[in-house]
C-alpha cells in the first residue's frame, strides 16, 4: 500500500511540476468539477451517509455536507482571481526612490494531503479542497474507515470527475493513515482527534512538512445573567442535537449562573422535546456512528450518575432505547457535573450536556482558562461589557456570541483551533493562503544600488591613486 501511495504522490508531483504555473482557468475548472462531483451525486451521497450512521436524515446531510461543500467551492470560484493577484508591497527609502519593487506572489505548494474524520465526511473533504484547488494544488485524500460506504463512493466519484494525477482518494484504517501521514507532502491537513494530531505532527516532523491540524476539545457555553433563557436554551439544544452532538464545534458543557440553573435545564428539556417529540422513528434525529462510540457515551453517563450527578434524560415519548438496537441516544443533561466525571475530562462528541454552576463571571472565566484551549467558545447575554470581558479574557479557536457553531458558516472567517484544539486555519481567503506559498519577489532597479548604498567593498575607503 505504501508503494502505491508513494507512486500516486510521485505521479501527482511530477504532473504538478510539469504544468507550472497553474492558470486561473485550470483552477476554475477543477473547482467546477468538484462542485459537480458533489451536487450531481447528492442523493447517492446522502444515502451513503445514512447507511454509515445507521440513520441520518437527507435534510441534515444536504445542509451539513452537500450545501456546505458547494458553498465553500462556489465562494472560492467567485473570489479566485482576486486571491491570485500578486500583492504589491511598499518599497522603503532609499530603495523605493531608486525604482526597485517588491511584491508577494501566491504559488501553489504542490501536492496537499488531506486526512478526514467520519462526522462530516463530505464537507470535511470538499471544504478543504476549495482552498487547496483554488491555490492550484493537487491533492490526495484519506477518508475515514468509520464511514466505509461514503468513503468508497467519494473515491469512486473522484475517479469519475478527476484524473488521479489531480485528485486521488485513499480508503483504509489507522495503518493506512499512518503510512499516509508519513508521505512527504507539500502540506498536510489533518482533521480529527487531538491525540491523533500529536502522531501526525511527529510524522510530519520527519519530512519537515507544513501541517494544518483541525482538532477537537471541550467547547464551553457561558450563559450570562442577562441572557434570554428561552432563546439560549433553544439554540444550545439545536446545536447540541444536530448530528446527535457528533460535531467538533458542538457545545460541550455549559457554565450557568447558579440561580438560573433550574430554568436552563427546563428550557433545554422543552426545546429538545419540541424539536424531537420522539426519537427512535424520528427521521430528523441522527444515530451514533458505531457501537464503540455508543458504549463510550452510555458508560460516561453511568459514570456521572455513579459519581452523584443528577441525569435528566430527555425522552418525551418514554421510548426504550436500550432494546431498540438503533444506536439513537436521547439528550442527557448532566446536572452538578464535577471534574472527576468522565464527561468533564474529554470531548463528549455526543448528545450529553454537563452543566456547571458559577457564582460570578470571574469564576466562569477561570474555569474555562483552567482547561485546555477550546476549539470554540460561546457566550450568551445582552451585556456588552460582560461580552467584552469574556472575549478579552479567554482564548479559543473561534467564538460565537448568542448562538453556537455559526462562526464556521461564514466563509471569510478563518476556521481553526489553538493549542490542543488545532494549529493553523482555513476557509475562504485564509484557506487559499494556507495552501499557497507566499513567495517574496524583489525586482532590482537599473541603478547600482549596492554601490550607492555603500554595500560594495572596498568599505570605508575612497579609491584614490597615491
Ligand atoms: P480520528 O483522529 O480518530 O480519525 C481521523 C482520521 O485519522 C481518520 O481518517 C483515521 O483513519 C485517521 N487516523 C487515525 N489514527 C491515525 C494515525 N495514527 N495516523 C494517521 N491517521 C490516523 O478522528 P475521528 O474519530 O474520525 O473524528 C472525531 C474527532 O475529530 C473529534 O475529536 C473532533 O472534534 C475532531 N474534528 C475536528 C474538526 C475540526 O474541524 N476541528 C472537525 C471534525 C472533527
Amino acid at each position: 500500500m505504501t508503494d502505491t501511495l508513494e507512486t500516486v504522490l510521485g505521479t501527482q508531483r511530477s504532473a504538478f511540476m510539469s504544468h507550472l504555473p497553474v492558470p486561473a482557468a485550470v483552477r476554475q475548472d477543477r473547482l467546477k468539477r468538484a462542485i459537480a462531483m458533489v451536487s450531481e451525486n447528492a442523493d447517492a451521497l446522502c444515502d451513503a451517509l445514512s447507511e454509515d450512521f445507521g440513520h441520518r436524515s437527507r435534510e441534515q446531510s444536504m445542509m451539513t455536507d452537500i450545501a456546505a461543500s458547494v458553498a465553500a467551492l462556489n465562494h472560492a470560484r467567485k473570489h479566485l482571481s482576486r486571491w491570485m493577484k500578486a500583492d504589491r508591497r511598499p518599497v522603503q527609502f532609499p530603495l523605493g526612490l531608486l525604482g526597485a519593487r517588491g511584491r508577494v506572489e501566491y504559488q501553489p505548494k504542490g501536492v496537499v494531503g488531506v486526512i478526514a474524520p467520519w462526522n462530516f465526511p463530505v464537507n470535511l473533504v470538499m471544504t478543504p479542497l476549495a482552498g487547496i484547488l483554488a491555490a492550484g494544488n493537487r491533492a490526495m485524500v484519506k477518508m475515514s474507515e468509520y464511514t466505509p460506504v461514503t468513503s468508497e463512493l467519494m473515491a469512486e466519484l473522484a475517479g469519475r470527475y478527476f484524473d488521479t494525477e489531480e485528485l486521488a482518494f485513499v480508503t483504509g484504517g489507522v495503518e493506512v493513515g499512518q503510512a499516509f501521514a508519513a508521505l512527504p507532502f507539500d502540506h498536510l491537513l489533518f482533521t480529527g482527534a487531538t491525540g491523533v494530531g500529536r502522531h501526525i505532527l511527529h510524522a510530519a516532523a520527519d519530512n519537515l512538512m507544513p501541517v494544518t491540524l483541525e482538532l477537537g476539545g471541550k467547547s464551553p457555553v457561558i450563559v450570562g445573567q442577562s441572557a434570554d433563557i428561552a432563546r439560549t436554551t433553544e439554540r444550545v439544544a439545536l446545536g447540541k442535537m444536530l448530528n446527535a452532538g457528533q460535531i467538533c464545534l458542538a457545545p460541550d458543557y455549559m457554565l450557568v449562573p447558579e440561580a438560573k440553573e433550574a430554568e436552563i435545564v427546563d428550557g433545554l428539556t422543552r426545546a429538545a422535546t419540541a424539536m424531537y417529540p420522539t426519537l427512535l422513528a424520528n427521521p430528523d434525529y441522527t444515530a451514533i456512528i458505531n457501537d464503540r462510540h455508543y458504549a463510550r457515551l452510555t458508560d460516561w453517563i453511568e459514570d456521572a450518575r455513579a459519581r452523584g450527578a443528577q441525569v435528566v434524560e430527555v425522552n418525551p415519548a418514554g421510548e426504550d432505547f436500550a432494546a431498540s438496537n438503533s444506536r439513537k441516544l436521547p439528550l442527557h443533561i448532566i446536572r452538578d457535573a464535577t471534574d472527576d466525571m468522565l464527561v468533564m475530562q474529554e470531548e463528549i462528541f455526543g448528545p450529553v450536556l454537563p452543566i456547571r454552576r458559577y457564582r460570578d463571571m470571574e469564576g466562569a472565566i477561570a474555569e474555562v482558562n483552567g482547561r485546555p484551549r477550546p476549539l470554540a467558545l460561546y457566550y450568551f447575554g445582552n451585556d456588552a461589557s460582560e461580552e467584552r470581558q469574556v472575549l478579552d479574557r479567554t482564548i479559543s479557536g473561534g467564538a460565537t456570541v448568542n448562538d453556537v457553531i455559526f462562526h464556521v458558516s461564514m466563509e471569510e472567517l478563518p476556521f481553526g483551533g489553538i493549542g490542543p484544539s488545532g494549529m493553523g486555519a482555513y476557509h475562504g481567503r485564509t484557506g487559499f493562503e494556507t495552501f499557497s506559498h507566499a513567495r517574496s519577489v524583489f525586482r532590482q532597479s537599473r541603478l547600482d544600488v549596492a554601490k550607492l548604498a555603500g554595500l560594495k567593498p572596498p568599505y570605508g575607503r575612497t579609491t584614490r591613486s597615491s
